[in-house]
């Protein structure tokens, strides 16, 4: 018999239930310390508006490293081939937040998914703007993808952030000694550390990055959202870049594009059909969520969903 979405995603759902809680909860600020690792939420969303959830789909969370898509969008859309001028597209083979590369890449980043690549495309963003604006324009991004006015920022994550962001200060700085930054770092920043404290759920994040599996236009509003060419290239850095140090056992393991953030988010792309967002806060010691990617990895298995 064959079994529907909904099945799969339920089998799947049911099959995570042993190993909820697995991995280590990111304790860097104390609003993601405090998050209970046993949640776990899948949503599978499909190009025709078919819509598969399980578990905490509907509880909000942190979206951390993944918002580094979103900007990475906005980006290209500002500055459209020009961007890559200013960031790389190769995977960096050291840790996110790493600065002895860009020391030796004269500060320009290896990648847009990196911590240091994406304060250059947040710089993009913010280019000609005043910071609330910038904040604004991502929020409404957000809203807009989405689909859900109610998506909004984590104020006291967003704080937490600055309080804690030594490393990002120092890549920020690096790069403005590069000349790789046009705006005031502790602009840049205030506006980066606001897209990584954006909370949504799996089934919001799922219905933002569906026009990833549709050649950048949204398939249920019809709105082009990006040019075809550079979802292509979006979503080629999402699956050599995506995952941190572990990209490549992910691309091997799942086999789709997709982005995790320490929030214990993952947006995967499968595209032409479908966007799926899990979460469940362990991660595993790349950073990645653990049961997260053991369920895309199952589902996608089960699902016979991989570009390759
Ligand atoms: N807010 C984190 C940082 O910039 C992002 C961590 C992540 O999800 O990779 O350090």
């Amino acid at each position: 018999m064959v079994e529907t979405l909904a099945e799969h995603v339920a089998a799947v759902g049911h099959e995570m239930e042993q190993y909820r809680g697995g991995g280590k909860v990111a304790d860097y600020i104390p609003a993601l310390a405090q998050v209970d690792a046993k949640r776990f939420g899948l949503c599978v969303l499909t190009c025709e508006g078919e819509t598969a959830q399980y578990g905490d789909s509907w509880m909000p969370f942190s979206i951390q490293s993944i918002s580094k898509v979103f900007t990475l969008t906005m980006a290209l859309n500002r500055l459209g081939e020009d961007l890559w001028k200013r960031v790389g597209r190769e995977p960096s083979g050291s840790r996110f937040n790493s600065i002895v590369q860009l020391e030796n890449e004269a500060g320009v980043p290896r990648n847009p998914l990196i911590n240091a690549g994406a304060i250059v495309t947040t710089d993009a963003v913010l280019a000609g703007r005043t910071i609330q604006e910038g904040i604004d324009d991502i929020r409404n991004t957000f809203r807009t993808l989405a689909d859900d006015k109610t998506i909004d920022f984590d104020p006291q994550v967003a704080r937490s952030e600055a309080e804690t962001g030594f490393r990002n200060y120092s890549l920020a700085n690096f790069m403005r000694g590069f000349d790789n930054l046009n705006s005031e770092v502790e602009d840049v920043l205030q506006v980066y550390f606001h897209q990584c404290a954006i909370r949504i759920t799996c089934k919001q994040l799922a219905r933002a990055g569906l026009f990833l599996a549709n050649q950048g236009v949204d398939p249920l509003s019809g709105n082009r959202i990006i040019s075809e060419s550079a979802t292509r290239r979006i979503n080629a850095v999402m699956l050599t870049c995506g995952h941190y140090d572990a990209s490549g056992e992910f691309a091997f393991q799942v086999g789709l594009p997709g982005k995790s953030g320490v929030g214990g988010g993952i947006l995967t792309v499968v595209p032409g059909r479908a966007a799926i967002a899990v979460w469940s806060p362990g991660l595993n010691e790349y950073g990645n969520s653990q049961v997260g990617t053991m369920a895309l990895e199952r589902l996608a298995t089960r699902m016979g969903w991989s570009i390759f």
